[in-house]
């Protein structure tokens, strides 16, 4: 397949990028760095079959030659990251996926979705399934991402219903692994960095909020088995092994072997209490299910914070919770 791959240079993207290279799929990746870093994809610079564009996907996206598919995967993720750029989260989550939604009708190429379990704010139903419609305040802090992603949602399925476009959507949860910006201001990036550091671990609010992490090699795997369907979805993707964010620090001192303490800070305004997916849906449609334990994810993200030449040393920039 020729699969073009917006958001290509982010974390997920360049692991989805390298996945469809090592098949033998083409890749062309969209991406204007402005949360990615181009040093995710060097290694795959040289690879026969892989071509990176520098551009904004805002802007109109025509790509020459056959497309086969399109991953859209273009937009901040990182609370910090899509709170420095609201109005750029807000335009790629709407100009963007419809550009790339043309791009895949012009086409006729399949279109999947980056969409979020965010559209399912702070849920008041535990666990998440698809067919629950969410809880977002709709002028919080987290809205400029949560209603972006839910706007892509609504128009990858209005092109589905009029025009018959080959749209999926995928919902994803709480992921991490190699790749991640140690500053990014993500739990799992944050926690590594600070722990090999030998910093406090900053736990917001008293920790028992909670997330379902899933290691990157599993959401890929599923991102891949989207693109080869022709199914709507949407589909929740994530590992229902679900903890709290103090459980995950001591899970993050014991893969560090730090003695790092724990520093208590305000909870950010809208900080989803509970998130965990239903993932039948999933299972059942696209035979997917996740196989890492966190131990073991874990493990190998350490390691890669570990090799990474600058891993704790990159400049740091405090950044606070919105809402403290
Ligand atoms: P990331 O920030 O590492 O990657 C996003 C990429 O998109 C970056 O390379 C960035 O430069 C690029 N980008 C942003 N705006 C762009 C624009 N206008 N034009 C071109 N490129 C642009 O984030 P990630 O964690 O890899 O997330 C990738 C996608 O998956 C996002 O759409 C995100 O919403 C979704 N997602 C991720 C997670 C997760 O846990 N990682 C969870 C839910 C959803
Ligand atoms: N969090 C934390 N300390 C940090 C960063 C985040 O306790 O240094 C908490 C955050 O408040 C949230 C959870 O960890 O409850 C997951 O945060 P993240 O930004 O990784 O993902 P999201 O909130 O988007 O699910």
């Amino acid at each position: 397949m020729h699969v073009v791959v917006t958001g290509g240079a982010g974390f997920l993207g360049s692991h989805l990028c390298e996945a469809l290279l090592e098949r033998g799929d083409r890749v062309l990746c969209v991406d204007d760095y402005s949360t990615g870093d181009p040093q995710n994809t060097a290694h795959l610079g040289a690879r026969p079959g892989f071509t990176l564009i520098r551009a904004d996907v805002t802007a109109a996206l025509d790509i020459p030659g056959p497309v086969d598919a399109v991953a859209h995967l273009a937009s901040p993720a990182s609370p910090p990251d899509y709170h420095r750029r609201p109005l750029a989260t807000l335009a790629v989550g709407s100009r963007g996926t419809e550009n790339a939604l043309r791009l895949a009708v012009r086409h006729r190429a399949r279109f999947v979705l980056a969409s979020t379990s965010e559209v399912y704010g702070d849920p008041l139903v535990h666990p998440q399934r698809e067919d629950y419609w969410g809880n977002v305040n709709p002028v919080g802090p987290r809205s400029v991402y949560d209603e972006a992603k839910r706007f892509a949602e609504a128009l990858s399925t209005a092109y589905r219903r009029s025009l018959a476009a080959n749209v999926g959507i995928l919902r994803i949860f709480n992921t991490y692994g190699p790749r991640m910006r140690p500053h990014d201001g993500r739990v799992v990036s944050t926690f590594i960095r600070q722990a090999l550091d030998g910093e406090p671990l900053t736990i917001y609010g008293d920790g028992s909020q909670t997330r379902s992490f899933c290691y990157v090699d599993d959401l890929v795997r599923g991102m891949v088995a989207m693109l080869d369907s022709d199914l709507p979805g949407p589909f929740n993707l994530g590992n229902p092994s679900e903890r709290t964010v103090r459980q995950l620090a001591d899970l993050v001192l014991e893969a560090t072997g730090s003695s790092s303490g724990l520093e208590f800070c305000p909870l950010p305004v809208d900080d989803p209490a509970r998130r965990r997916p239903v993932i039948t849906r999933a299972q059942h449609r696209l035979g997917w299910f996740p196989l890492v334990p966190i131990e073991e994810g874990l493990r190998h993200t350490v390691g890669w914070f570990r090799s990474r030449a600058d891993g704790t040393a990159e400049g740091r920039t405090a950044r606070e919770p919105v809402g403290r």
